[in-house]
């Protein structure tokens, strides 16, 4: 793992997935920004979180609810563990499939333990000047947490380089949360998969997601290995559809489809849609 003190405050820990976290040491609190993927992941980190004066506490926070980036919270069952109140929902509806699906990935014994402390806009630690704000996009409980003392924002993964992953449908409201941190005050921007990141690349990141949108064609050789990630965007967009047809069109509906779509890394988006056919009648 390394580690790099990026602001006065502020260390980036960064796994050898290229998956980091974002540690705040504050004034009474320290804050951990994401738990990657499990315990394992957070004794490695451990030297980092040993509580350094009497009474000083760790907090935790969930950038949004994909497993990557949460199944280390079982560590903190006993911290305050903050989130968007989506995350908390989003975790319990599809947290086991996810877990399931990913199995080889688990860092050690893993079991789901979502925020225990929600909101629905904005949260605060006013003494401590670090504020959480909802941003979805990326996901529909995408959250950013920015420290005004370093002036540093963590943006989890709403941006990505070359390409952000495409999980939820509503690609204008991406465009929206994403057009407005361009102007944000903030003076470092963190990415939980690309590390340190500029305004330049939530541009080219509108752009992408402006292209998925108007479904003009994009050419995904120069995407190198996020290829596939490209594709994943195009067929995950084919099962929002499917399940949109859906009047409860909810998470549950979403999980039943993704056990059958197999790795939506490697489906042709032309033979997904196909078989999405298939699972559209099965649905209604
Ligand atoms: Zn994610």
């Amino acid at each position: 793992m390394r580690v790099e003190r990026i602001a006065d405050r502020g260390h980036l820990l960064t796994f050898d997935d290229e998956i980091s976290l974002y540690l705040i040491s504050g004034k009474m609190f320290d804050l951990l920004c994401d738990t990657h993927l499990g315990p394992v992941s957070i004794e490695e980190i451990n030297s980092y979180l040993k509580i350094k004066p009497e009474n000083h506490r760790l907090l935790i926070f969930n950038s949004h609810s994909d497993w990557d980036h949460i199944w280390g919270n079982c560590v903190f069952r006993d911290h305050i563990i903050i989130g968007h109140e989506m995350c908390r929902q989003r975790m319990n509806e599809r947290g086991a499939f996810d877990l399931i699906q990913n199995a080889a990935q688990k860092r050690g014994d893993v079991e789901l333990i979502p925020p225990n402390l929600t909101f629905s806009d904005e949260l605060t630690l006013e003494d401590e000047g670090i504020r959480f704000t909802y941003a979805p996009g990326h996901t529909v409980d995408s959250t950013v947490c920015y420290d005004m003392t370093d002036e540093v924002l963590y943006l989890g993964d709403l941006v990505e380089d070359p390409i952000p992953y495409l999980d939820a449908y509503d690609l204008d409201q991406y465009i929206d949360t994403l057009t407005s941190l361009l102007d944000h005050p903030a003076r470092i921007l963190i990415s939980a998969h690309s590390g340190l990141v500029t305004r330049d690349l939530i541009k080219e990141n509108i752009a992408y997601i402006r292209a998925v949108r108007d479904e003009t064609l994009i050419d995904s050789a120069h995407l190198g290995s996020y290829g596939p990630v490209h594709r994943w965007n195009l067929n995950m967009r084919l099962i929002h559809e499917v399940v949109r047809q859906e009047k409860s069109g909810r998470n549950s509906e979403l999980v039943k489809v993704l056990m059958d779509a197999g790795d939506l890394h490697d489906q042709d988006p032309v033979q997904l849609k196909s078989r999405l056919l298939g699972f559209a009648s099965r649905l209604s």
